[in-house]
Order: C-alpha cells, then sequence, then structure tokens
C-alpha cells in the first residue's frame, strides 16, 4: 500500500478585470470573491499588461470600450506576450452584435459575454475557461514530461559513463519539477548512503549521507514506496530531527524508491519550496518512471566503480615493486627517458644515482633469504626518507636501487648519496647479529661526460657505482667525465 498522500490544487483561481469604468469593476469583483476567486484589478490596458505578467490570472476579463489601448488591441498585447500559461480572455462588453464578437474572437479572446452581467453566466463561462486552461496546462505538463523521459532514455543509451547518465536524471527531474534539490542516493547499509548525483553541484560524486538523520529516506527504504513531505517541520515522520532541519524552513519533499524486482537500490530525493502546493499527483508519476528506469544506470554506477578501483589497483601493481612498494624496473626506464628528454628540451641538469648493497650474499647466507628480504624492505624505506619529494626512486634489481633526481645537478645528487649511505650505515637492522649493513653509490650526471641518451645515464652511474665496489665499498663515486 502507498503511503503517499498528495494534496489536491489548493490555489485560489486568479482573475484580472481590465475594464475603465468602477461599477463593472465593482459588480464583477463582487461577483467573483463571492464565488471564490482571487481578483486584481487594473483601470487601464497598459496596467492591466503589467500586472499580466507580474501575477499571471488564470482568466482576464476585459472591457472592449478604454480609453488609451481599446480591448481588441490588449488582447493582441496579450497572445503576444510570453507567459508561464496561457491565460483565457473574455470579453465583457454592452456591444453583443456578431461582428464585435467575431473580430474580437479572432483577436485571440477565448469567450464574449454580454453586459448587463448575469452572475450564474459568468461564472459559468469563468469556469468553463478554467477547465480548459487546466486541460492546456495538463497537455503542457505532459508533453515536458514525456520530452524529460525521453532526454533521460536518449542520454542512458548514448552514453555508458553511469554518471552522466545520473546527471542527466537529475538535471532533467529538477527542472520539470522546479525542485531545489534534486540528487540520487545509493543505499549502503541501513544507516549509509552516498549521494551519487546531484542537480545543484555536478561534481558530487560520492558525498556520504548518515542516514540516521533522514528517517524520511528510510522509510522509503522500508516500505519501498514513494513518499511525500510536506511542511517539513510538523511533520510527524521529521519529529526526530526537528532540529536539524529547522534552518531549511518553508519546503516540500518528494523521495521516491529506485526499485526493481523488491531490491531497493536508492532513492530519487527532491526537495522544493512551493508554499502553495508540494509535489503534484502528476510529477509523482513522472519521477516513478524516472526513478523505475534509472535502477539500471544505478546498479552500472556501483558497478562502474569497482571496476574503477579495480583498474588502479592493477595500474598501481603494475609499476611498483612487490617486496618494496618502490617503483620497478620498467617504470624506472619509461620515467628516466621522459625526465631525459625534458632535460635535453628545456635545458635543465638531470642526475641518477645507482646504488647496491654490499656484500648481501652474506646476509642471506647467514640469516636466510626470509631475513634478507626483511632487509631490504628497511633499505628500501630508507632510501625513501633519504631523497627529495621530487625524486623517483625504484628497485633496480635483486638489491640493487635507482634514484632518478630531476633538476639536479652532480653536486646535488653526490650529496644526496652520501646522505642515503650515512641512513643505511648508521641504521640498526632488526635479526641482524652484526646489524650493519652498507651500501656502494654511483652518480651520474647530465650534461656531463657526453650523455646522449637515458641509457649512456644509466652506464655511467653503472661504471661508477662498480668503481665504488672496487675502492672498498660503502661510498660514493662519480662517475668521470
Ligand atoms: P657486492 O658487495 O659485490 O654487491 O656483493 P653482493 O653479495 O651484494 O653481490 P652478489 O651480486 O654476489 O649477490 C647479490 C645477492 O642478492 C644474491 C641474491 O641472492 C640476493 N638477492 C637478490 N634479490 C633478492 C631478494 O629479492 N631477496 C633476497 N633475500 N635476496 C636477494
Ligand atoms: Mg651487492
Ligand atoms: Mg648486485
Amino acid at each position: 500500500m502507498s503511503t503517499l498522500e498528495i494534496r489536491t490544487n489548493v490555489m485560489k483561481n486568479k482573475v484580472l478585470i481590465i475594464d475603465d469604468n468602477l461599477t463593472n469593476k465593482a459588480i464583477l469583483e463582487d461577483i467573483l470573491t463571492s464565488n471564490g476567486y482571487e481578483t486584481k484589478f487594473a483601470q487601464d490596458g497598459g496596467e492591466g499588461l503589467r500586472i499580466i505578467s507580474d501575477w499571471n490570472p488564470s482568466v482576464i476579463l476585459l472591457d472592449l470600450i478604454m480609453p488609451g489601448m481599446d480591448g481588441r488591441k490588449v488582447c493582441r498585447e496579450i497572445r503576444e506576450m510570453k507567459l508561464p500559461s496561457r491565460p483565457s480572455i473574455i470579453i465583457v462588453s454592452m456591444q453583443g452584435d456578431k461582428d464585435t464578437i467575431v473580430s474580437t474572437l479572432s483577436d485571440g479572446a477565448d469567450d464574449f459575454i454580454v453586459k448587463p452581467i448575469n452572475e450564474a453566466e459568468l461564472i459559468a463561462r469563468v469556469k468553463a475557461q478554467l477547465r480548459i486552461s487546466d486541460f492546456y496546462r495538463q497537455i503542457g505538463e505532459d508533453k515536458r514530461n514525456l520530452e524529460s523521459i525521453l532526454a533521460i532514455t536518449s542520454a542512458m543509451s548514448a552514453t555508458l559513463d553511469p554518471s552522466e547518465v545520473l546527471n542527466t536524471i537529475v538535471t532533467k527531474v529538477a527542472g520539470v519539477t522546479d525542485a531545489v534539490r534534486c540528487s540520487i542516493v545509493l543505499i549502503v547499509k541501513d544507516d549509509e548512503g552516498y549521494v551519487l548525483a546531484s542537480h545543484e553541484d555536478p561534481s558530487v560524486k560520492e558525498l556520504k549521507l548518515d542516514l540516521s538523520n533522514y528517517p524520511e529516506i528510510r522509510q522509503v527504504i522500508n516500505t519501498k514506496s514513494p513518499l511525500a513531505v510536506e511542511d517539513i517541520m510538523n511533520n510527524p515522520i521529521m519529529s526526530v530531527v526537528k532540529d536539524k532541519v529547522r534552518g531549511l524552513g518553508d519546503m516540500s519533499l518528494l523521495i521516491v524508491p529506485i526499485v526493481f524486482n523488491d531490491e531497493v537500490l536508492g532513492t530519487l530525493f527532491l526537495r522544493t519550496k512551493r508554499r502553495e502546493q508540494g509535489f503534484s499527483q502528476k510529477e509523482v508519476d513522472f519521477c516513478r518512471i524516472v526513478a523505475n528506469s534509472s535502477f539500471h544506470a544505478l546498479k552500472n554506477a556501483r558497478l562502474f566503480e569497482k571496476v574503477s578501483r579495480e583498474k588502479d589497483y592493477l595500474k598501481e601493481i603494475a609499476v611498483k615493486d612487490q617486496l618494496t612498494s618502490l617503483y620497478n624496473h620498467n617504470f624506472f626506464y619509461s620515467r628516466l627517458d621522459e625526465e631525459f628528454e625534458r632535460a635535453v628540451r628545456y635545458e635543465t641538469p638531470l642526475s641518477l644515482i645507482m646504488m647496491d648493497i654490499d656484500n648481501f650474499k652474506n646476509i642471506n647466507d647467514t640469516y636466510g633469504h626470509r631475513i634478507g628480504d626483511i632487509v631490504l624492505k628497511e633499505i628500501a624505506a630508507m632510501i625513501r626518507r633519504g631523497v627529495r619529494k621530487t625524486d623517483i626512486v625504484a628497485r633496480y634489481g635483486g638489491e640493487e636501487f635507482a634514484v632518478v633526481l630531476p633538476h639536479t645537478l652532480l653536486k646535488g645528487a653526490v650529496d644526496e648519496a652520501e646522505r642515503i649511505r650515512e641512513l643505511i650505515e648508521s641504521h640498526a637492522y632488526a635479526g641482524l647479529v652484526n646489524n650493519r649493513i652498507t651500501m656502494s653509490f654511483g652518480v651520474a650526471s647530465y650534461p656531463q661526460k657526453g650523455a646522449m641518451n637515458s641509457g649512456d645515464l644509466v652506464n655511467h652511474a653503472d661504471d661508477a657505482l662498480y668503481k665504488a665496489k672496487w675502492s672498498g665499498k660503502n661510498c660514493v663515486k662519480v662517475a668521470e667525465g
């Protein structure tokens, strides 16, 4: 059973009287107000046109003979105006001859009343016009709703990106319903939801909601039926969050479940500032259709997000070494190539440090491979600590590491290598009896020693590392040049 209750149209029908004669005005006004209509009055055509554009009446009672702009001219002017809805024009005149009636109707009037006024006739004709304009309004609404549903379905078939689909949905729904806020909330748990799309802010991707602050959403999840909440401050559903919604002022809410085969995946959430009326039955029906059709887009959004996260993870493991979490050999080369090209193009320096653990075979032989691995990890962390943010640290091979230093001259790179050497040497390694470890370093730079490409730079740094090993290890040597 639906818990939805939509208030029927309580708007008073607005009738504008345009007449230069105050006695006529008084008679018309009297009849209309005593029959429950809201009236305004204009004494000439100019004033009438101004009131129409501000007040948007449903029916206009228009005198024909007036000083200045006559009724027929006013009639034509009204039909030229761009108005939110088409008002009905009833000419009220003493001149009831066929020619006058025919010509005013062709000027855009909808009906004609011949004075003297008969109360029953006037009300019957006004009511007839209201029936017709209501019909017009409904057709206009249906057309707009169908166009929006069409736009949503074409967005669904035009893009594979679910967030684009969800954004189209909230934008269209907000446009049709005049909502100040329209969003799609994904329900994850009983008390946890995420705003996946919001029409006021297209950049919203994943805003977490604590659903204990949204009893109206929780009710919709439980009942799987739409819910309209008018007058949020005094509605019993909202009593637990009364203090929190106080600042929102006068507004109505509409929450429609996004449900398929009894599975509630999320909700369409709308807020309007309309005082006179909350959401109409037509708007609710429209939102239900849209909510139903957004089920799969929402499901895809969830899936899409999971896949993107997995893709990011795969991307990450493709460039990282698993043991040390430093960049791997392949990534080191592609980054070094990029940095070398940049250095050549912008004539900036570039340095490279190659380093190798001294006598690491002994560590494995003495303590086993597993302890060897732990030491490698500790060394990787130590190197990371010794470099700058912009440096690229990689595991070059088994117990060899490399650091690419963009915008760095040889001297700066040697200092950095020396800093790392000291860190490695002074660190106490867990699990080792003689817990001292040392490393040898080779440093090369561009432009230096005719390095023409990144491969030359690696060879030069390697030569320098070899020199360091030969001269007793635990030291930093630079490429000759
Ligand atoms: P040198 O001072 O000349 O560099 O001597 P070394 O013993 O460090 O050099 P050598 O190249 O002879 O041996 C390197 C050792 O590093 C041999 C290999 O078992 C070890 N090694 C390479 N990769 C790993 C690894 O992933 N884990 C462990 N535990 N050991 C590794
Ligand atoms: Mg070694
Ligand atoms: Mg080695």
